[in-house]
């Protein structure tokens, strides 16, 4: 047996139709959505993902600016930055991306981004209301978890998923949004005594650990739905997941790195930019 492929291409490319139709649809004279990204870092990968998200951005109509701190910005710096664009009516969304300065981190800057505008769920009230079920921004990537399981008709009440991985911009938001679709939820992360014997008992298994390959055909049940969210740097530039190629041989489906998550992942950062433009969180 091999496994379906859950090809993420299709469902990110659905989604930016679906966004750049509902920006052409507003009403003559109406000021675009205006993603704001703030970066201070001169870490090349994340250039990358800021252009690709800006030609995203572009192509749906989202007008993207892109303020650049610099990777010796200090703490202040971004503070300040975020607090003039949260003042600022003009912007409808603002991300703050990684890596940051020195030891700084995203948890110490999200609950500065107005939930409103917060698009990739890093203030930690848009968390709270997750787990609250009440509306929110999951960050991206979480959400995309759950888009592409519905994409592919993945039944999700009543099954087991398993979460590899715990931070706050996957592991946690997606076991909420999989909470809330009534799945049995574990959470798995490094502590773990004995990781297969849980991930051999998933239905659902979502991989995000930053581990290359790092789950096997042994750590999967037989049929069980593997959602690959790992995305590993190798050395020729290239990216692979958190899921072996071996586990074709046992999973019923998995979603491959790359092409899977991620595409899925940007589309919904500008559905989320819409949304908050509307100011519907
Ligand atoms: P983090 O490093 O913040 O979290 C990794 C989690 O995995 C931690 O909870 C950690 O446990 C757990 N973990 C690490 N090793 C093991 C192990 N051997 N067994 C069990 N659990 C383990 O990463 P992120 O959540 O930010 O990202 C996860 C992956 O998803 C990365 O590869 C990242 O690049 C990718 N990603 C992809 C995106 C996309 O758009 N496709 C977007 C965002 C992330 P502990 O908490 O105990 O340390």
């Amino acid at each position: 047996m091999t496994a379906a492929v859950l090809s993420g291409r299709e469902l990110g490319a659905r989604i930016r139709e679906s966004v750049t139709a509902g920006i052409s649809a507003r009403p003559p004279g109406a000021p675009p959505p205006v993603l704001a990204v703030v970066t201070a870092t001169a870490d090349e990968a994340t250039a990358w993902y800021v252009r690709s998200i800006t030609s995203a951005a572009g192509k749906a109509g989202i007008t993207c600016q892109v303020i650049d701190l610099g990777a010796e910005a200090a703490p202040v710096a971004i503070s300040a930055a975020l607090a003039d664009l949260n003042a600022d009516e003009s912007v409808s969304a603002i991300m703050l991306q990684t890596p940051l300065p020195g030891s700084a981190k995203l948890a110490d800057f999200g609950h500065l981004i107005d939930p409103a505008k917060d698009v990739d769920g890093a203030n930690p009230l848009s968390l709270g209301r997750l787990a609250a079920g009440l509306p929110a921004f999951a960050p991206a990537t979480a959400e995309a978890v759950v888009r592409l399981l519905d994409h592919y008709q993945v039944e999700i009440g009543g099954r087991h998923a398993v979460i590899v991985g715990r931070s706050t911009v996957v592991g946690k938001p997606a076991a909420h949004l999989l909470l809330d679709r009534h799945a049995t939820v574990t959470i798995c992360h490094s502590r773990i005594r004995d990781l297969p014997a849980i991930t051999r008992t998933a239905d659902i298994l979502v991989a995000a650990a930053g581990r290359r390959w790092m789950l096997t055909a042994d750590d999967i049940q037989p049929g069980a739905v593997v959602i690959d969210v790992g995305t590993n740097p190798t050395s020729d530039g290239g990216t692979t997941g958190d899921v072996d190629p071996s586990a074709a041989q046992v999973a019923g489906a998995v979603s491959p790195v790359p092409g899977g998550v991620g595409p899925v992942t940007t589309a919904l950062l500008l559905e989320h930019v819409l949304r908050a433009h509307g100011t519907v969180i």
